[in-house]
């Protein structure tokens, strides 16, 4: 049996990646997928775990040889991108993959595998609220903020493509529905 997608996409600290964290440990098979990028490790962040980190170089050769499922270049040099066999490993083990990607990747992803996708897209319930989230988060500096805070408008108005939106007001509501949205499609028949 081969496993499903579902696809997370939201403007930063909207919640997405507490919301996944949750999901993981609710014993449904879930695995998380491997991104490629050519920016640099963070921290504790290692090669095959959070990322495979590439060479803008190695990233480009790979690009033209077509391993790419779909890949973004953030800013000149700064890609991110899932790489076709990396997910076909996972499904074909028979894990259903979850996918943290920007807007117009979860679009791309969807719009490739169809009805064994889900696209879930996670809304903060007002910009003023994401403001507080992120500076509460503390991990960036203000310019950062301000830049993310910027994006989120463009990002907002993505919504409309994806499956399914949950707005992550009440943080506890956010999971239980998010939840039911997952067992549901992954009892579902294809
Ligand atoms: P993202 O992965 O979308 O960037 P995070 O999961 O890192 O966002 O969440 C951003 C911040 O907001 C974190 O500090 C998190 O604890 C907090 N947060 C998440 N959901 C809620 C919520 N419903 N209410 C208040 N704070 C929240
Ligand atoms: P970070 O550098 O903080 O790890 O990630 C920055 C952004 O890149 C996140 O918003 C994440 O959603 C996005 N991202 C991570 N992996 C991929 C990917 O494979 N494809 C696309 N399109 N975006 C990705």
């Amino acid at each position: 049996m081969t496993g499903k997608l579902i696809i997370f996409s939201a403007p930063s600290g909207s919640g997405k990646s507490t919301i996944i964290n949750y999901l993981m440990q609710q014993g449904l098979g879930l695995a998380f997928s491997i991104s490629a990028t050519s920016r640099a490790p963070r921290g504790t962040e290692q090669h095959g775990v959070e990322y495979f980190f590439l060479s803008p170089e190695e990233f480009r050769q790979r690009i033209a040889d077509g391993e790419f499922l779909e890949y973004e270049e953030v800013y000149p040099d700064r890609f991110y991108g899932t790489l076709k066999a990396q997910v076909e490993r996972q499904l074909k083990k028979g894990q259903h993959v979850i996918f943290d990607v920007d807007v117009v990747g979860g679009c791309n992803i969807k719009e490739y595998y169809g009805n064994r996708a889900l696209s879930i897209f996670i809304q903060p319930p007002s910009i003023e609220e994401l403001r507080h989230r992120l500076e509460g988060r503390g991990t960036d500096t203000p310019e950062v903020i301000q830049q993310r805070l910027d994006k989120a408008e463009y990002e907002l108005s993505f919504s409309p493509r994806f499956d399914k939106i949950i707005v992550n007001d009440d943080l506890e509501t956010a999971k239980a529905e998010t939840l039911e949205v997952i067992k549901h499609f992954l009892s579902c028949e294809l």
